[in-house]
């Protein structure tokens, strides 16, 4: 039995977007609700923590650790899997002290998670790794949560999700295509736990499917290897090692030229869209920046008109509302 935790709201619904697919022209669109998991608004990392605050309860922790960046959907994740399950707090986050707190660092704030800045991005490391060290000589018992949970451990939680998607697309099982059942997985793709756990579960449930990542940061090769290397290691955890190969693994990392969390053009245009015709909030790192790629790939004839193309929404909104966004946003309106 692998230790884990159930707080998440699952199954996450599958919802069709038939105003969407109506402007494209096709494929047909659906969207996989984990922006909808239940902890603090959401998101991919929910189905991570399940494994993750199991594991560190299961190691007599009382601390959990993490780090990333100041808006970050993980640290904000983490902090209230910590106040829920009654462990302390210490996120390590790049940058400085904001004048005012916004968006998701002032829900961390609200989690009561303590903050340690790192200051430039190439110190957080560093940081980290003293601050789990001072957190051990103090006796705080910690338990060290993966950058973007995405170790074997947080990755189970996405081939668990494959196996809930299986379930609910059961119906499609040996139909064809154009009966509507996803041809394409879609998704933001960063720390590649969600899709190591995603190209691992097809595997072991049976998806036949193609499973894209768009790259939010990372370049295609470094993504492609390292997402082969994770899920092969979360294999080891469901039964004997299956070997991926990067090759197997597809990655485009064509729409992240800008850097991390540079809310463009593309990214307002999807976000834009996805809100006036399915009333449906993507955010500007992750799901916006994923969307506008997928956009981009659907103009481009990329996906066949009769396919279906699932968006594997991962969450991410309450970084609409962090400052530095909040101009963007509506600039330029369509
Ligand atoms: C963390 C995150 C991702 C990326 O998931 P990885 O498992 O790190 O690749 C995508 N979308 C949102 C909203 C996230 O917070």
């Amino acid at each position: 039995m692998i230790p884990r935790l159930h707080f998440a709201h699952l199954p996450t619904p599958i919802e069709p977007m038939p105003r969407l697919s109506a402007l494209l022209g096709g494929p047909r669109l659906l969207v996989k609700r984990d922006d909808q998991t239940g902890l603090a608004f959401g998101g991919n990392k929910t189905r991570k923590l399940e494994f993750l605050v199991a594991e560190a309860q299961g190691q007599g922790a009382r601390t959990l650790i993490t780090a990333g960046a100041i808006q970050s959907n993980h640290c904000r994740q983490t902090a209230a899997a910590a106040a829920r399950f009654g462990f302390d707090c210490t996120l390590v986050l790049s940058g400085e002290p904001p004048a005012q707190a916004s968006a998701n660092l002032l829900l961390d704030g609200l989690f009561g998670a303590q903050i340690v800045w790192a200051g430039a991005r190439e110190r957080r490391d560093r940081v980290l790794a003293e601050t789990v060290e001072r957190a051990q000589a103090e006796g705080r018992e910690p338990y060290l949560v993966p950058y973007g949970g995405s170790s074997p451990t947080g990755a189970l939680g996405y081939a668990f999700a494959v196996e809930e998607l299986m379930k609910q697309t059961k119906p499609c099982e040996g139909s064809e295509p154009s009966q509507g059942c996803p041809d394409w997985f879609v998704f933001a793709s960063s720390s590649g736990g969600t899709q190591a756990g995603l190209v691992l579960g097809a595997r072991v449930f049976g998806y036949r499917g193609k499973i894209l990542g768009i790259s939010i940061d990372e370049p295609q090769r470094a993504l492609q290897e390292h997402v082969a290397a994770l899920a092969s290691g979360t294999s080891e955890r469901l039964g004997p090692r299956i070997e991926f190969t990067p090759d197997e693994v597809l990655v485009d990392a064509g729409y992240c030229a800008a850097g991390y969390g540079v809310l463009t053009a593309a990214e307002r245009e999807a976000i834009q869209l996805f809100a006036k015709y399915e009333g449906l909030l993507l955010d500007p790192v992750y799901t916006g920046r994923a969307a506008a790629g997928m956009l981009d790939l659907i103009r481009k004839g990329f996906f066949g008109k009769d396919e279906t193309v699932l968006f594997w929404h991962t969450g991410g909104q309450p970084a609409l509302f962090a400052e530095q966004y909040q101009s963007a946003l509506l600039a330029a309106d369509l």
